[in-house]
This record gives C-alpha cells, structure tokens and sequence, in this order.
C-alpha cells in the first residue's frame, strides 16, 4: 500500500491542511478525512476524479468533514461517473446528508451513485478484498479509529482523540500509524500528546508512526520536541508532510 499525506494540521491552522490521507492500494483507494483543505490537497496531487473508491470520516469536526460538499462539486463538474462509497457513521451519515443539502442547494444529484457504508465501534467491514476494522477514541465528538489491512501490510488512523485498550488492540502491528498528536506532553482534553503516543507505539509494535495534527500555536516547538525524543523512542517516527508519499 501507498500513503499520500494530504495534510497534516489542526482545525484552524493557516500553515497546514487539514488532517487526511490516502490509501493507494490494489484493491481500492481510500481517502481519509475531508476538512475543506484537504480537498484542495487532494486535487493537487491528482486530476483523476474517479482514483477514490471511498471516502471515510473519522468524526463530525468540520476539519474532518466540512469539505465534503466540495468534494463532491468537483466531482460533478469533472464529470465522474463511478460510484463513490462513504464510510462512516450513522450520525455522520445524517450529517453529511444535511451538509450537501445545505451547501450546493438546488443540487439534488451528482451524476454519479453515492453509497452509504454505516460502521460502528468494534465494528469490522470488508471493502473490495480490504478488511476494515474501527474503534473508538476519546475524542469531544464520537470519532472511530481506522485499521485497513490488505492481508499483506496494515495501515492505521486515528482520527482525533485518545487511546483506550480497545483502541490500541486496532494498531497492533500496523506497518504505519497516522496518528494526532496535539502537544509533546501536555495532555489536552480530546487529544493526545506525543510521549503517550511513543509508549503505546512500542507496546503495539508500531513500525511506523506517522505524527500531525499538531496545536498551531506550539506546532514549531511540539516537531522540535518531536525530533529530539526520536532517538530514545527506538521507534520509527516521521511528520507526515503534506503530499509527501510514503511505501508501506
Ligand atoms: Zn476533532
């Protein structure tokens, strides 16, 4: 599998698009959270408006899912015709349907079929030969963690929000593990900090921990904290820069 790091930042920081990836694989591509930044990263790495096979949304922020309606815009106006599948929620599934109302009104049919996934925590789906597994984090707004495993490597999301032991038990040996970090060791509520991340990283056998979401106003200082404390993580640990891909 392929990641594309789309963004890598908080809710309202104007140096870093929203929180989101993709996941390129043989099977399917896999868009992952969609803030109205992300959108436009997505576009700049690709002008292919059908690469997306799904689209998941880990939580109903507006970082997270406000550029939906945008998604699906251009997705009309370049014409795409291929099905196009949402995973989420079923309150995400509501929302979204309230979102595209509201947003483009008057649009009542985007050319091409949407199709609902609903999942829930502890929930396991399979999409196209991908086997999807989601639990749940302590995040302010109900947000389910992703595992996509293609039965050869294991990519992982969290979404926003700490980790439990039923969380965790989804990262197990995840090949690589796109995770929110807010602050380096201060733990704001609905977020984790960075030493939490490295120990529960090396209890899981993370090999790759991909780190982002990072509070705007400590962001300089939380990657300087970040790098210093690598080498005695002994863990594999990168900021996933916007666009930049990485090979699992
Ligand atoms: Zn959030």
């Amino acid at each position: 599998m392929k990641i594309i790091f789309l963004g890598n930042g908080e809710a309202f920081d104007e140096r870093y698009p929203n929180h989101s990836h993709l996941v390129i694989s043989d099977k399917a591509v896999l868009m992952l959270d969609c803030g109205d930044s992300a959108v436009r990263q997505l576009w700049k790495y690709t002008k292919d408006y059908s690469l997306i096979d799904a689209l998941y949304i880990t939580h109903r922020h507006s970082d997270h899912l406000f550029g939906v309606p945008a998604l699906l815009g251009r997705m009309l106006e370049e014409e795409r015709k291929k099905e196009l599948t949402i995973i989420c929620s079923a309150q995400l599934k509501t929302d979204i349907e309230r979102l595209t109302e509201h947003a483009y009104f008057g649009i009542n049919s985007y050319g091409f079929e949407i199709k609902f996934v609903v999942v829930d925590d502890k929930q396991q789906v399979d999409f196209n030969g991908l086997k999807l597994s989601f639990a749940k984090t302590g995040h302010t707004a109900y947000n389910l963690a992703i595992r996509i495993d293609d039965g050869k490597n294991i990519v992982c999301y969290s979404g926003d929000g700490p980790f439990d032991d039923e969380t965790e038990k989804i990262y197990k040996d995840a090949d690589i593990l796109m995770h929110e970090c807010y602050m380096f060791e201060k733990r704001l509520p609905g977020h984790v900090a960075a030493v939490d991340v490295f120990e529960m990283a090396k209890r899981q056998n993370v090999k790759c921990l991909a780190l982002g979401h990072f509070k705007r106003a400590f962001n300089d200082e939380t990657r300087q904290r970040v790098a210093e404390a690598i080498p005695a993580t002994g863990l594999k640990i990168i900021f996933s820069q916007p666009l930049e891909e990485y090979e699992v």
